[in-house]
């Protein structure tokens, strides 16, 4: 069990909300600014410039979740700014999706990793009490998981990122849906028909699409 009581590999529980808070006080996004700049729960916190915590609108419907700053993320303060993140930009403008007014986009941990190294389980277990923060606050209708990273800090699933790309899963009267990360559609570049960048056009239609739907999962799934 990780020192703060999570299970490397459990999904993400709103439990986690009191494992950083002190006396049980909910902070709110501005609380949690403050808080994540002085964490050091993890060892993440020695070599980071900035943390970075979020873009976009709080009050969208939509959470975009990566895996972890990189270099322009750490010196901006901002996630997904890179090249990486301008491909997400402009896949979502595609599907008529503005990242900074129709998403809230965030990260798994919110200090870069080395060299860009994965995080480990336990720095993901670590910052997950500010991430359920973020989804608290939030209260998304749908949550984009990029990556396996997310993947397995959200959802508790490892590897898997290609067989369970596109699919809906319902989790916590939300809609979850995990899809390829940007950084690896720039190493895939293709548009064909059945390429990485392709699929991810599919899936973000149908995110697209299930927010005009706006119905939440059935309390029984
Ligand atoms: S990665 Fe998260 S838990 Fe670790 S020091 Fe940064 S804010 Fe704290």
């Amino acid at each position: 069990m990780a020192k703060n009581g999570v299970m490397a590999g459990d999904p993400l529980q709103p439990s986690l909300l009191g494992e950083a808070l002190a006396a049980g006080d909910r902070p709110g996004l501005e609380g949690l600014q403050g808080s994540c700049q002085t964490c050091r729960r993890c060892d993440l916190a020695a070599g980071r410039q900035q943390v970075v915590i979020s873009r976009g609108d709080p009050s969208a419907r939509l959470m975009v979740i990566g895996e972890g700053p990189g270099a322009q993320e750490d010196a901006s303060g901002r996630p997904f700014v890179g090249r990486a993140g301008q491909l997400l930009d402009q896949m979502l403008a595609s599907v008529g999706l503005d990242s900074e007014h129709d998403a809230y986009v965030c990260n798994v941990v919110k200090c870069r990793p080395p060299d860009n190294r994965k995080p480990t389980a336990q720095e993901m277990a670590a910052c997950a009490p500010w991430l359920a923060l973020q989804i608290a606050e939030v209260d998304p209708a749908v949550v984009l998981l990029t990556g396996a990273t997310a993947l397995e800090g959200v959802l508790g699933i490892k590897g898997g990122i290609s067989k369970l790309r596109g699919q809906w899963h319902p989790w916590q009267g939300r809609w979850v849906m995990p899809v390829f990360h940007p950084s690896y559609l720039l190493r895939n570049p293709s548009r064909e028909q059945g390429s990485p960048k392709w699929l991810t056009w599919q899936d973000l239609k149908e995110v697209q699409r299930r927010l005009e739907q706006d119905q939440p999962p059935s309390p029984t799934l």
